[in-house]
C-alpha cells in the first residue's frame, strides 16, 4: 500500500534543511551562539536572545527513523547509561561517542551536531532531559541551566505558574551573559506572538482530522510536526503551516482521504515508534483504518502564549502539557479527544524506555473502557530501541483488534 504523500512535504524538507544548515553555520561561527533545548523547553526565551536552537530529541528521533538508534544504544550502555532508560538519551549519546549523526546522511555538508554554548532543559516532560544534557555539559564544558517543573499536576494553580515564571525570568541573566545580547522584552513578546501563531496553525492542521474521512494520519503528523518543535517562534514555521493547512482544507473539500475507504478511526496514545512509522502506516492503511489523532502530535500546541504577560503565559503553557498532568486530567483530556475526533478505539503504545509518555501501566485503558466504552489495544514497543518490539506480534494484535471492532 503506497502512502499518500502530502504535497507540502517538499517544502517541509527544504524548511528542515535550511534549519539544520543555519545551525551548522552558527556552530562554525565565533559570532553566533547555539543553545541546546529540551523539546518543550523555553525556546522562545532562547530565540529572543538570538541563540540558534538545537533540539537533541529531534536529533534522536532522526536516529530512530533512520534505524540507526538500536545499534548505537549499547555504546551509551557501556559508559553506564542503562538499556532500561530513555532510548533517546542512550541512542543520542551512543551516536556522539561513535561520531555519527543522521544529519550527515540527510545533509552531506554537515559533519556533526552543532556545538552547544549552553544547554537548557525543562523537567516538565521528565528528569531524563536533565541527565542527558548534563552529560553533554560536561563533555563540551559549557553551562547547563534549566527549569524544574512539578509533575503529575492536577489543577494548574497560580503558585505553579509563579514558581515557573520566576525560574524563567531568572534564566535571562545567565543566558544573556552567554549570548552577549541585551535582553529586550519587546523581542520576546514578538517571538511569543509568532510562536502562538505557529501553535494555532498546527492545532488547525491536526483538527482537520476530525473530518470523515480524515485528510491526515498520525503518521503524517509525526513528520509534519517538525517545524512546530524546532522552529516555533520563527516566521518559517508559520509560513509552512499556512501552506500545509491550505492543502489539507482542499483535501477535506474534495473528500480526499488519507486512508482509502476509511472504516475505523483510531487514536494513538504514547510515543511514536520512529523506526517503524512506514510499517505501521502501511499496515493500518491496508486494513482501511486511519489513525487520525494522537496525544503526541498535540503536545506542541502553546496557544496560551500571551504577549501581555510573557513569563506567566509561558509558564502556564509549559505546565499545562498533557505529560505533566495527573491521570485524572489525562483521562478527561482523552475523553474529549475521543469525542472530537470520533474515535473507534485507542492504541496505547507501552514504550519500554519512556514511562513518562506511557499511560497504560496504571489501569487507564481499562478505566476509559469502563467509563465510555472505548476499546483499547496495548502495543509493547519503544520509541527508538527496536529490540523491544516484535513486528509479528504487534501485527497479529492489531489485526485481532480490528476484527474485534468489526464484531462489536
Ligand atoms: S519524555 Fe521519554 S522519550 Fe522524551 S526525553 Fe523524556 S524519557 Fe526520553
Amino acid at each position: 500500500m503506497i502512502r499518500k504523500e502530502i504535497a507540502a512535504a517538499k517544502q517541509l524538507r527544504q524548511v528542515m534543511k535550511d534549519y539544520y544548515y543555519e545551525l551548522d553555520d552558527a556552530s562554525n561561527s565565533i559570532n553566533k551562539k547555539v543553545a541546546w533545548c529540551s523539546s518543550v523547553g523555553p525556546a522562545e526565551i532562547l530565540r529572543s536572545l538570538d541563540f540558534k536552537v538545537f533540539f537533541p530529541e529531534n536529533h534522536s528521533a532522526m536516529l530512530g527513523s533512520s534505524r540507526m538508534a538500536t545499534d548505537l544504544i549499547p555504546f551509551a550502555n557501556a559508559i553506564g547509561y542503562s538499556p532500561e532508560i530513555c532510548s533517546y538519551l542512550t541512542a543520542d549519546i551512543g551516536a556522539y561517542l561513535k561520531n555519527i549523526t543522521p544529519l550527515t546522511r540527510a545533509y552531506p555538508d554537515i559533519e556533526s551536531v552543532p556545538k552547544p554554548d549552553v544547554l537548557v532543559f525543562n523537567t516538565n516532560q521528565c528528569r531524563e532531559v536533565q541527565d542527558w544534557f548534563g552529560w553533554y555539559a560536561n563533555e563540551f564544558n559549557v553551562p547547563l541551566v534549566g527549569i524544574s517543573t512539578p509533575r503529575t499536576v492536577g489543577e494548574v494553580t497560580n503558585d505553579h505558574i509563579n514558581f515557573i515564571a520566576q525560574q524563567m525570568e531568572d534564566l535571562i541573566e545567565s543566558l544573556g551573559k552567554i549570548s552577549a545580547i541585551t535582553f529586550d522584552i519587546k523581542k520576546l513578546k514578538e517571538i511569543l506572538s509568532i510562536s502562538r501563531e505557529c501553535s494555532e496553525l498546527w492545532k488547525k492542521v491536526l483538527e482537520t482530522a476530525a473530518n470523515e474521512p480524515s485528510p491526515i494520519t498520525f503518521f503524517d503528523g509525526t513528520i509534519h510536526m517538525g517545524p512546530a518543535v524546532v522552529l516555533r517562534g520563527t516566521q518559517q514555521a508559520v509560513d509552512y503551516y499556512k501552506v500545509l493547512l491550505a492543502e489539507l482544507k482542499e483535501r477535506v473539500k474534495n473528500h480526499k482521504a488519507a486512508v482509502e475507504n476509511e472504516r475505523y478511526r483510531l487514536y494513538w496514545e504514547g510515543m511514536p515508534i520512529w523506526g517503524r512509522l512506514r510499517h505501521y502506516s502501511e499496515l493500518f492503511s491496508s486494513l482501511n483504518v486511519c489513525v487520525v489523532a494522537s496525544t503526541y502530535c498535540n503536545s506542541w500546541i502553546f496557544t496560551d502564549f500571551d504577549e501581555k504577560e510573557p513569563f506567566k503565559s509561558m509558564a502556564k503553557a509549559y505546565i499545562e502539557l498533557f505529560i505533566v498532568r495527573s491521570d485524572e486530567f489525562k483521562e478527561k483530556y482523552l475523553k474529549k479527544m475521543i469525542e472530537f475526533f470520533k474515535i473507534d478505539g485507542i492504541i496505547f503504545h507501552d514504550a519500554k524506555t519512556c514511562p513518562h509518555n506511557t499511560n497504560s501501566r496504571y489501569g487507564m485503558p481499562q478505566r476509559l473502557e469502563k467509563d465510555i466504552g472505548i476499546p483499547n489495544l496495548i502495543i509493547n514497543g519503544d520509541l527508538n530501541d527496536l529490540r523491544c518490539l516484535s513486528d509479528d506480534q504487534s501485527r497479529t494484535s492489531i489485526e485481532a483488534f480490528i476484527e474485534q471492532l468489526e464484531e462489536s
